[in-house]
């Protein structure tokens, strides 16, 4: 039984996860973004007992956390909103706390692995996973070998630009692709782009957009065909880089992907003439709410495993 640990920006979810992928018992609390220690003792807390729970030992701890991480060295780096956690080791925390071996990874690249190993991506050869909701982000698992690029570093799927005129990200560049494809980019636009009188606009997310274009609302309609071309370009510049056999979504917005993938598809026909693109399967990611916890407990069989 592999205890897992799933830190985010705003919350962290813990539980214990077997051999299969099956999350036996779970627990989650909001994280405090100062005060480390307090953080680690809490998810060594919640470990116990999501362990005891599940009546089981707990033989090793994986993680998946916001980035960036050293996931060789299992130290956070520089993550904006976890200013108290910097420079700061839950590997070795938690391996002294446990007596277990410990591995980390950024939370996209553990998604990804669980995808991989329990989920959509079995048997893809070349696999991408890409998750839209809040941001875009996501890993690559070429071979059954998580990619990293130098020094371990984490590639960035959701900074490539798509249009130099877009909106400003904090990454540096206008118009990467979650700037202009993920949830808030699509609630930015309807808040700009909406008739004076348009109803819906006070509070809309971008569940509720969906929810409005399933009901043909014109105005959703349109944000939502703009997300799908965006969406479009993005996955179809992955195609024309990697020619993966699989890119597997996830994510909130994702949850709405029947609205948005005859047009994806579209685009991908028009421009990834070089590629053998129709062989690149586009599919849903199966592991539903705890990919992210799953994926950190996929974390520790990737490092540790057989
Ligand atoms: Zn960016």
């Amino acid at each position: 039984m592999i205890g897992a640990v799933d830190i985010g920006g705003t919350k962290i979810a813990v539980g214990v996860v077997d051999e299969s992928g099956k999350v036996l018992s779970r627990m989650e609390a909001p994280t405090d973004p100062n005060r480390y220690s307090d953080g680690i003792e809490l998810i060594a807390h919640m470990l116990r007992k999501t362990a005891q729970r599940a009546s089981g030992e707990i033989t090793g701890i994986g993680i998946g956390s916001t980035g960036p991480v050293d996931p060789m060295s299992g130290e956070f780096g520089d993550v904006d909103f976890l200013p108290g956690w910097r420079g700061k080791s839950p590997v070795k925390d938690l391996a002294a706390a446990f007596n277990v071996r410990v591995a980390l990874e950024n939370d996209g690249d553990a998604a990804a692995l669980a995808e991989a190993g329990w989920g959509a991506g079995r048997n893809r050869t070349r696999l991408i996973y890409v998750t839209v909701g809040t941001g875009i982000g996501g890993g690559m698992v070429f071979d059954g070998k998580l990619y990293r690029g130098v020094d371990g570093a984490h590639p960035e799927v959701g900074h490539h630009v798509v249009d130099p005129n877009g909106p400003q990200c904090s990454c540096g560049f206008r118009g990467c692709w979650e700037s202009l494809a993920a949830g808030p980019a699509m609630v930015a636009w309807l808040e700009t782009n909406a008739p004076a009188d348009y109803p819906y606009r006070k509070g809309i997310t971008a569940k509720r957009i969906c929810e409005l274009a399933q009901q043909e609302d014109l105005v959703a309609l349109q944000a939502v065909e703009r997300e799908a071309f965006y969406l479009g370009l993005g996955l179809a510049n992955l195609i024309n880089l990697f020619a993966p056999d699989a890119i597997v979504l996830s994510g909130s917005v994702m949850k709405s992907a029947p609205l948005f993938l005859g047009r994806i598809r579209g685009l991908i026909q028009t421009g990834c003439r070089f590629v053998p693109a129709e062989k690149t399967e586009l599919t849903l990611a199966s592991l539903g709410e705890d990919t992210n916890l799953i994926g950190a407990a996929r974390v520790w069989h990737y490092r540790f495993g057989q």
